[in-house]
């Protein structure tokens, strides 16, 4: 039998319900595995303690209604530092929450304590969930299990580290730009980012709330797809969660129409990261599949766009930390010094950055010029890919351009922000997307894996969990 912290939430379920496992034994092989492992990957920011009641609670539902518990019931999962757990920290990642206590369930930690999961640990992140390396927590960088000379991506870095080193069954991520697919991709995992509104954002702290939503990293899509199923639904603490079918609803077929944009990787994309895509694609072709040339002519605008409306709205969300009514505090002469100082101290040097930014592009003066514009561009990229659409059930480039990187490579923000390239889309229109593993390519004698990204039409997450399922039948 596989050992139990290495099963995905599929086989764990599965062992529970034919007694071959107790919650108790799964929890325990997976607190030992993370305590023996997570010193050297510092991938956990807070490892927590048994919760008796929750594991025999779990037991006992598992025993009572067998098949029909929640595939859920009994699972640890780890969760990213910028969701709220009631009565435990949350600091996402920044010395500004650092001793920040939530006093309230998130939406998505209601629904899957509802459903028995239990929770092993917070995750750490890039600081407020900006960057791509999970070098900017204020807590240390998280190293990627595969290769620890390298990044485990980001920001749900430590989401991504914990799963792929088999010290979670799985783990919630949260995406603004690709924050779920691009770390999910570099550690060799599944990484869906739902349709904008599909989850709730209530108690996730907030990065750019118009592109934010929390998702799942797991070791196979049928257990993105057995989170994704427990998280979702609209919610009266979420306005701008969505009713089921909003979106007119997609066949999901058993032959695709895979729409490919090759305009977009003619530069950029490393050699051997574009022969696999090639051979992937290759492969779901020879089982059935066709592919369409598709054009994304605004694209190439995309990640400007982001960069624009991103920071604006990172720039108004952390205003609330002030140090006064929460957050860390430095005191000054003035008030205005105690404003400065808490947030100069609190605030790491990408996070400062970013506020600066968002600061100008909203400033009057420079509003037409920068997020008016960002924001139309938006709206001329939905409309390209709901166009695309029309021919191709779904959209698909490599999730990265590169395996993963080394620590302190991408030193220029530029070159960091470059890692986005083709994920952050899917946040600006607000469409699903899912990263699976394609196979892997060799840095430095080691096998790193890389990812295949798909994008589907709102609401069409069914027809990214069958192209998903289709890459991992030929793969
Ligand atoms: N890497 C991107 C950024 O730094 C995406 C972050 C995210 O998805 N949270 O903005």
């Amino acid at each position: 039998m596989t050992r139990p912290n290495e099963m995905t939430i599929e086989e764990a379920a599965h062992a529970l319900r034919a007694r071959e496992l107790t919650v108790r034994a799964l929890w325990d092989a997976c607190a030992t595995a993370a305590a023996e492992k997570n010193p050297g990957l510092n991938a956990y920011i807070e490892l927590f303690p048994a919760d008796d009641a929750a594991i025999d609670a779990a037991q006992k539902r598992v025993d009572a209604e067998g098949e029909k518990a929640p595939p859920l019931c009994g699972i640890p999962l780890a969760i990213k530092d910028n969701i709220l757990i009631e009565g435990k920290i949350a600091s996402s990642a920044s010395k500004m929450l650092e001793n920040y206590c939530a006093t309230y369930d998130a939406t998505v930690i209601k629904k899957l304590k509802e459903a028995g999961a239990l929770f092993i640990g917070r995750t750490n992140m890039d600081e407020f969930a900006m960057g791509s390396s999970t070098e900017h927590s204020a807590f240390g960088k998280t190293l990627n299990p595969i290769d620890t000379i390298r990044v485990p991506g980001g920001s749900s870095g430590g989401s991504a580290a914990v799963v792929a080193a088999h010290i979670a069954i799985a783990a919630l991520g949260s995406d603004t730009g690709g924050s779920i697919r691009q770390p999910a991709a570099l550690t060799g995992l599944v990484g869906l980012k739902p349709t904008y509104g599909a989850v709730s954002r209530s108690g996730l702290i907030a990065m750019g709330s118009s592109l934010d939503q929390i998702g799942p990293l797991t070791k196979s899509v049928s257990d993105a797809k057995i989170l994704y199923e427990a998280i979702r639904g609209q919610d009266a603490l979420d306005s701008t969660t969505i009713p089921d079918g909003l979106y007119e609803k997609r066949e999901v077929s058993a032959k695709f129409h895979i729409g490919v944009p090759r305009h977009l990787f003619r530069e950029g994309v490393e050699a051997d990261v574009l022969e696999t895509f090639e051979a992937t694609l290759k492969k779901l072709t020879d089982a059935g599949h066709t592919l369409v040339d598709i054009e994304l002519p605004t694209s190439s605008h995309a990640l400007a766009a982001y960069y624009v409306i991103m920071p604006a709205e990172v720039s108004t969300n952390l205003a609330r930390l002030d140090g006064i009514r929460y957050g860390h505090h430095a005191n000054g002469k003035t008030l205005l010094d105690d404003y400065v100082n808490s947030r100069t101290e609190g605030f790491g040097e990408e996070t400062r950055r970013r506020i600066l930014l968002g600061t100008f592009v909203l400033s009057s003066g420079y509003i037409d010029a920068y997020y008016r514009k960002a924001d139309a561009a938006r709206a001329v990229l939905r409309r390209e890919y709901m166009e695309a659409f029309k021919k191709a059930d779904i959209i698909a480039f490599p999730t990265t351009l590169s395996p993963a990187f080394k620590f302190g490579e991408k030193g220029d923000p530029l070159s960091m922000y470059l890692e986005d390239i083709f994920t952050v889309t899917a946040n600006l229109t607000g469409m699903p997307a899912i990263s699976v593993p394609m196979g892997t390519v060799v840095r430095d004698g080691k096998h790193l894996p890389i990812g295949i990204h798909f994008t589907a039409p709102h609401q069409a997450e069914e027809v990214l969990f069958a192209a998903g399922s289709a890459v991992e039948k030929v793969r």
